[in-house]
């Protein structure tokens, strides 16, 4: 089981609840209950306000006894991605315009961080307990979108197909289990693959999003169910009439 810690680096302008986050179960990692936080100590020193890798790393903490650190900030990072990847096993993951979009598609703040715990986690595991540098070649991520957690998410929005229901597709979990030397047993990821449908957008939001897919039929069925249910008050009313007289 891989042991995470979470941190918090700066202020986090938005109700994230970290609580739901801890008590995910997992059966590829578990998470430290006690959360880091940590203030920012310098100005940004790149473009747009962005905060360097050189620069951030002289201000993320140190890991302990975690096999992985995950710090959450809400400055933009080098080369305006939504997380980079530093040395000893630590990640550094942004809310900066991430939260924009999310609120847009009407996606649950914490489904990001839930997405970067399990593809950390496998990317650990794909390397053998080990987290790859950015300054590493790589090829786990892919830019087509599908849907996976490994989706290179070039153009930013299209993480949304990978923040509700979101998968490892076949490609990924062909190279993750069917090398020479597998990294992680193929019932794993059938229970990650179940784990992932978990994380979603709230059923209020899964509910808007059918009526939109199908109106015609979403019609059809308020009206029949308009239709029973006026039924069914005439019916009680004419039953209760007549237990009055
Ligand atoms: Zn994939």
């Amino acid at each position: 089981m891989i042991k995470i810690k979470l941190a918090v680096l700066g202020h986090l302008p938005y109700l994230i609840d970290i609580s739901k986050i801890i008590k995910w179960k997992s059966c590829l990692f578990e998470i430290e209950r006690e959360v880091g936080k940590y203030p920012i100590t310098t100005d940004s020193d790149g473009p747009d306000w962005s905060y360097s890798d050189s620069n951030l790393v002289s201000i993320i903490p140190q890991r302990n006894s975690e096999d992985i650190l995950i710090v959450i900030t809400n400055v933009p990072l080098e080369g305006n991605y939504f997380a980079r990847r530093f040395s000893d096993n630590r990640v550094c993951l942004t809310y900066h315009e991430m939260v924009d979009i999310l609120t847009i598609y009407n996606i649950s703040l914490e489904n990001l961080i839930l997405r970067v715990l399990y593809s950390i986690s496998i990317l650990y595991k794909r390397y053998r307990n080990r987290i790859p540098t950015r300054h590493e070649p790589t090829n786990f991520a892919h830019d087509e979108t599908r849907g996976c957690l490994y989706d290179m998410c070039g153009i930013k929005t299209d993480i949304i197909h990978s923040l509700n229901k979101p998968q490892l597709c076949d490609d990924c979990v062909h190279d993750i289990t069917h090398n020479e030397n597998p990294r992680i047993d193929r019932s794993i990821i059938d229970k990650v693959q179940i784990e992932l449908k978990k994380i979603h957008k709230e059923r209020y939001y899964q509910i808007l999003d059918f009526v939109k897919r199908r109106p015609v039929f979403t019609l059809i069925l308020s009206t029949i169910i308009t239709i029973v249910l006026g039924a069914v008050g005439s019916v009680l009313a004419a039953i209760l009439l007549e237990y009055w007289k």
